[in-house]
């Protein structure tokens, strides 16, 4: 599949061409033509499948036929964090360089000032927060009547951000006839409710998610407590068929602290952690490989990169605090159809992560001993129901930096980083797409003392596809 088979324009595959991509991801493969068709649309798929291209592409081609006029923007993008609109303003830049489309933002923290002067003339593109929007038109502003396209962006963390009823008010101020497009990583019932009451007759489009694939997985959580934590593990290890198994744990010297205790057991365990040498790390893997050892303990950063595939058994000791990472070790167990057993131990504080991770891959994983596959979890729903009663305003989600680490984390915890590849996971299966640049540069429009470096959506990870995504759990 090729861009120029999408039916774009010759300014946009150029624009395209210029970014260095070289394939539309499959959400815009199957996304752009019926949206250059004026068709409605909900699109799920997971975060960093490229959601934001498909819609601005073919926006941009059918805004570029048109003008606009004062205070009545010709379409809407709603994105619940700053953030993520910058990062959409970007993509308009972009992408659109060879059509002169005008554009404004409007996102807590950002001076109104410019904005406001382009809304007066008029702009093709408005994009905004859904508190900032209603402030504005509230105020009598801004018209919504003349606005033909409005998009959706990121609807399961409008929800979980309380946004969902001042999305209701605006597309109710839109014209009846306009075009909607929705795109989300999930699909919860509050959001397929909004769907059926807003888009009329969507073509659903759904990219099927790795975790959701891995039916060959059993996966299931065992309660348990810091203090007993290692018992229960090795109760596990003794009870379970294992014949070759991968512990993964959050810290290295956690790691090495349960290799040495797994070995006094008599386990035959060897470890794999950022603080040894890549030798070191070959070695401890040839012994894994040839049978000497049949457990090895490891870090997320040392596992990755490195050819430990069609185990019988992941462990997480630790909840890992990114859900990606999940999805990554469990992806070690269950290969070439085999079936395979995922265990993760959960006390208390991990119980934040397990959410993440079952938002992530839409399953709710069994606590107990049957295995897991059940579709999303609904409390989605009632999580923001309770939350809708606090900011429904705010502009950016509480940052959900991991809690409580009460030694060094294992490997510098990705927080920051998480807008890059993961380079060592491409070793293993190779990204379907190219990274197109390591950091996207923030948008230059937002004042930069307005746009300060927040942490609130690192979880929002929105960087280049990862080699992961790209692993068929299943092969
Ligand atoms: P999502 O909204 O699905 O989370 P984004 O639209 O933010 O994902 O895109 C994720 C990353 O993938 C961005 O860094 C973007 O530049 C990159 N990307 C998008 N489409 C392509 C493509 N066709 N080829 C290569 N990289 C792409
Ligand atoms: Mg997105």
């Amino acid at each position: 599949m090729n861009f120029a088979d999408l039916g774009l324009s010759d300014e946009l595959l150029r624009a395209v061409g210029d970014s260095g991509y070289t394939e539309p991801t499959p959400i815009q493969a199957e996304a752009i033509p019926p949206v250059l068709m004026m068709k409605d649309i909900i699109g799920i798929a997971q975060t960093g499948t490229g959601k934001t291209a498909s819609f601005v592409l073919p926006m941009i081609d059918i805004l570029s036929h048109g003008r606009s006029r004062a205070l009545m923007p010709r379409s809407l993008i709603l994105e619940p964090t700053r953030e993520l609109a910058a990062q959409v303003a970007e993509n308009f830049e972009k992408y659109g360089k060879y059509q002169k489309l005008s554009m404004a933002l409007l996102i807590g923290g950002v001076s109104m000032g410019d904005q406001m002067k382009a809304l007066e003339k008029g702009v093709d593109v408005l994009i905004a927060t859904p508190g900032r929007l209603m402030d504005l038109f509230d105020r009598g502003k801004i018209l919504l009547s003349g606005c033909d396209i409005l998009v959706i962006d990121e609807a399961d963390r409008m929800l979980d951000m309380g946004f969902i009823p001042d999305i209701e008010s605006i597309c109710e101020k839109l014209p009846r006839n306009r075009q909607t497009l929705l795109f989300s990583a999930t699909m919860p019932p509050p959001i397929k409710k909004l769907s059926d009451k807003f888009l009329s007759n969507p073509k659903h489009i759904e990219v099927a998610r790795p975790a959701t694939a891995a039916n060959n997985i059993a996966q299931r959580l065992v309660e348990t407590s810091p203090r007993t934590k290692k018992t229960t593990l090795k109760k596990l290890l003794r009870s379970e068929d294992i014949s070759t198994a991968i512990i993964f744990s959050n810290r290295k010297t956690t790691v090495r602290d349960l290799q040495k205790s797994l070995q006094q057991d008599g386990f035959k365990a060897g470890q794999i952690h950022g603080d040894m040498s890549q030798p070191e790390r070959m070695r401890e893997l040839d012994l894994f490989k040839s049978g000497e050892i049949n457990i090895l303990v490891a870090s997320d950063v040392a596992a990755r990169g490195l050819d430990i595939k069609g185990v019988s058994h992941v462990f997480n000791y630790d909840a890992p605090w990114h859900p990606d990472d999940y999805v990554h070790r469990i992806g070690r167990t269950g290969r070439a159809g085999a079936t395979g057993t995922a265990i993760t131990l959960v006390t208390p504080t991990d119980e934040e992560a397990i959410d993440n991770i079952e938002k992530l891959t839409g399953q709710t994983i069994d606590r107990g001993n049957k295995s897991s596959g059940k579709p999303a979890p609904k409390r989605d729903a009632a999580k923001a129901d309770t939350r809708k009663a606090d900011t429904p305003k705010a502009d950016t989600p509480k940052a959900d930096a991991p809690k409580a680490r009460e030694e060094t984390p294992a490997e510098k915890p990705k927080s920051k980083p998480r807008r890059q590849p993961k380079a060592d996971t491409r070793d293993e299966t190779p990204a379907p797409v190219k990274t197109e640049k390591a950091e996207p540069k923030k948008a230059q429009k937002p004042e930069p003392k307005a746009a300060p470096a927040s942490d609130a959506d690192d979880e929002d990870w929105n960087g280049p596809l990862p080699g992961f995504l790209s692993v068929k759990l299943g092969d």
